[in-house]
């Protein structure tokens, strides 16, 4: 059996990506399981999905923890927890058009997928590139090499209408990823610590929440950041709608908090002044 986890944000097709791949395994003759997991459900926040195959029936029933294979859909690098949880001899499959500087007891290989989408105007509402689907095809060459076919069925089946620009967005997907050679200036990738458990646990007496929404600072989750120009008209529209709460007005002027500004892109899409504010990716 093997066990692969996608990583990603919600909004950039994390879990829709891990059903076709899914169904790709199965129509290839391999049993199957495929799975998400939600912290809170908002659009920016981590996600994961989880899949599974197996020549043989699978009786394993909870989520992935240690797996062969990490695909990240984000176009940011990987955090080193979700790194920690490679298996020694795995592989990590990037959505990353340069050289991702590192080494670890794994594989990597890496194709441009926020690219290939971006090309194929395969873009979410907020007009940001999804890289999922040419991700899938860079996982079928490493993980199914005869297995371009059964994905672009799998796509076909499920996408419908916008099945012909996401199988070629796959097909270059497939035919654009490199396996990444290690060099020497390559840094050895830094896992995170385990967490060591402080004293004794023992269960609270109620379900509780120990942090309010000032203790999550969504600001870290951001791929990309609104900046103001001077069309800005201080009319505050954007502040009634951004779901973080990260945009003030003071005196008359725009202030963005970059702390809770999780890159939603919203503030740019409900602005009614022409450029007067755009999202600028946030540097790695
Ligand atoms: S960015 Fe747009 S919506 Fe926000 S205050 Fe400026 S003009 Fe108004
Ligand atoms: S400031 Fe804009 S991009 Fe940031 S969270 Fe608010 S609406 Fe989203």
């Amino acid at each position: 059996m093997k066990e692969l986890v996608l990583v990603g944000r919600g909004g950039e097709g994390v879990v829709l990506a891990s059903q076709l791949l899914a169904d790709t395994f199965a129509r290839a003759g391999f049993w199957v399981q495929s799975f998400p997991e939600f912290k809170a459900e908002r659009r920016g926040a981590p996600i994961s999905a989880f899949v599974r195959w197996a020549d043989t029936p699978i009786h394993r029933r909870y989520k992935v923890r240690d797996c062969d294979v990490l695909a990240v859909v984000s176009p940011s690098p990987p955090s080193p927890q979700a790194l920690r949880t490679v298996k020694p001899g795995g592989l990590v499959i990037l959505n990353r058009e340069g050289r991702f500087p590192h080494t670890g007891p794994f594989d990597i290989a890496r194709a441009p997928a926020s690219r290939i989408a971006r090309e194929h105007d395969i873009l979410s509402a907020e007009g940001r590139p999804m890289g999922n689907v040419a991700l899938l095809g860079a996982c079928v060459r490493l993980l199914l090499p005869d297995g371009l076919d059964v994905l672009e069925e799998a796509i076909s089946f499920r996408m419908r209408a916008t099945a012909e620009m996401n199988v070629a967005a796959a097909r270059e997907g497939y035919a654009r990823c490199t396996r990444q050679r290690a060099r020497t200036g390559d840094a050895p990738l830094e896992l995170a610590p385990d967490t060591a458990r402080v004293g004794a646990w023992s269960p609270p007496l109620f379900p509780v929440s120990t942090i309010d929404s000032l203790g999550v600072h969504t600001g870290s989750w951001s791929l990309e950041r609104p900046v103001l120009t001077d069309r800005c008209t201080g009319c505050a529209l954007c502040a009634l709608f951004c779901p973080e709460g990260a945009i003030t007005r003071d005196d008359g002027s725009i202030a963005i908090d970059d702390l809770y500004c999780k890159g939603c892109g919203i503030c740019e899409v409900v602005c009614p002044v022409r450029n007067a504010i755009r999202m600028e990716v946030v540097a790695a």
